[in-house]
């Protein structure tokens, strides 16, 4: 579901981060606005609250391109172990 309208419909919810809802389904803009009217508990993070039924949402604007990975540090280097000191034998 990337879309979030179509052909007179909107998802709902669609979240103001764009993240993806869970549960999420059509409805037509009448039933959008009457939901707002009666405080539909998703409405508050929505990108539809607050819009007219003729309004479409601009497209999500992508996000930014992730920086380039930094080269990987050098190996440490290996912990220096002890040798055991010998005891001599004794008789
Ligand atoms: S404003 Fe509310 S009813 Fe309309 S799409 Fe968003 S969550 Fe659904």
């Amino acid at each position: 579901m990337s879309e979030t309208s179509a052909d007179d419909r909107r998802l709902c919810p669609t979240r103001t981060s764009g993240a993806h809802s869970l549960i999420a389904h059509w409805i037509t803009p009448a039933t959008c606005l009457e939901r707002q009217r009666r405080s539909y508990h998703k409405c508050f993070t929505c990108r539809y609250q607050g819009l007219s039924a003729e309004a479409t949402l601009p497209p999500i604007p992508k996000p930014a391109p992730l920086p380039k990975r930094a080269p990987a540090a050098e190996k440490p280097a290996a912990p220096q172990v002890r040798k055991r000191a010998k005891v001599p034998k004794t008789a």
